[in-house]
């Protein structure tokens, strides 16, 4: 990405932001840290704008771990940003999908960065993602993370895969499996914040997602390419060609093309009306939608699916501790459910 570009969208995100609201800021590739000295210089012109306030603007680098070095530990570290690796699992399960271009799988090297990570920063964000061929291992992720010292786990299903209804039909009893990790961990005092089971913790409590958590692609949420076009998501950016480009930091966002955003945001699918879990389900996530069913608007049987799954397991998670425990999710009102993992002492 050229500087000029970089410049541009730096004064996109405070333009376009309204005063006193939050700025995100998230680092994501191909793989970021392979352009270390671009990512430092923004984070600098960010913060050398009129307009910045360090409560208000947060950066996000999410890695595939196979670059670290004290320089980048130090450079992280003291601008306070968040930190992630791309990690699927145990050393077999990661490799099936992430090798490097000789074959050879690159476990080792991420293992070893999560490990460097841990020691450096008080916190370290792992993003799993899981298909069909890796479901039955996801309770066994969990538990590797959480013997690296892991306490921040997100789990992303990759929509693009084949699900079977062979696969679909495991959905429930593997995230019961994962909450009853949840719930030993608490038990253990020593909790763990999983995506899975914490997002729809919050969701229930608050009986339901709240309009502004809902998708916010090209409203709330934009992602840029290096020549410097926007996409309304981050996982819908492509070459230009794929038809979900909205603009460019040249022209700005051209309305019109926002048509993504009207189908996944502002309309309910016609299979989830009377529906009694609507007000708990990721049904209007476009992209999820788009990569699963094709198209923005409807859902696929493994959403459905993986959505009824992860509530009913939440909820489980959810009973028992509360019984056990109480007002142990009170800080899930608030939508801050990290605070419970990121206050676990190192
Ligand atoms: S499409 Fe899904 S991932 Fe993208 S902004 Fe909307 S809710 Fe988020
Ligand atoms: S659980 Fe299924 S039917 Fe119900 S709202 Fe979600 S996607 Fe729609």
């Amino acid at each position: 990405m050229p500087i000029e570009i970089a410049n541009k969208i730096v004064e996109f995100a405070y333009r376009n932001t309204p005063p006193g609201k939050k700025i995100d800021v998230g680092f994501f590739g191909g793989e970021p840290l392979l352009e270390f000295e671009l990512l430092k210089e923004i984070v600098y012109r960010f913060k050398a704008h009129r307009d910045f306030d360090k409560d208000r603007v947060l950066f996000t680098v999410v890695t595939n771990g196979t670059i670290f070095s004290p320089a980048i530990a130090d450079f992280i570290e003291e601008h306070e940003i968040g930190f992630g690796v791309s990690c699927d699992g145990p050393l077999a399960i990661h490799d099936l999908n992430r090798r490097f271009i000789n074959g050879q799988g690159s476990s080792p090297i991420v293992e070893q960065t999560i490990r460097q990570a841990l020691k450096a920063f008080s916190s370290v964000m792992v993003n799993a993602v899981y298909g069909p061929q890796t479901l039955t291992y996801l309770p066994a992720t969990v538990e590797y993370f959480s013997s690296l010292g892991i306490r921040q786990i997100y789990l992303n299903p990759n929509f693009t895969a084949d699900w079977t209804q062979e696969a679909i039909e495991q959905l429930p009893d593997i995230y019961r499996a994962i909450g009853d990790l949840y719930i030993q961990y608490y038990r253990r005092n020593n909790p763990h914040f999983i995506s899975l089971i914490d997002s729809k913790v919050t969701v229930i409590l608050r009986q339901g997602y709240h309009p502004l958590e809902r998708c916010r692609m090209g409203c709330g949420e934009f992602a840029f390419t290096p020549e410097g076009n926007i996409y309304p998501c981050e996982r819908l950016v492509g070459d230009g060609t794929n038809g979900h480009c909205i603009g460019d930091v040249n022209n700005g966002i051209q309305l019109e093309r926002l048509q993504c955003r009207r189908l996944a945001g502002d309309s309910l699918n016609q299979e989830c009306l009377n529906c009694g879990l609507k007000d708990y389900c990721m049904n209007w996530c476009g992209c999820s939608n788009y990569f699963s069913s094709g198209y923005y608007n409807r859902v696929s049987p493994f959403l459905c699916a993986s959505e009824r799954a992860a509530i009913e397991a939440a909820f489980n998670v959810f009973k028992t501790l509360e019984q056990e425990k109480g007002d142990l999710f009170f800080e899930h009102l608030g939508g801050v459910p990290l605070v419970n993992s990121l206050q676990v002492p190192k």
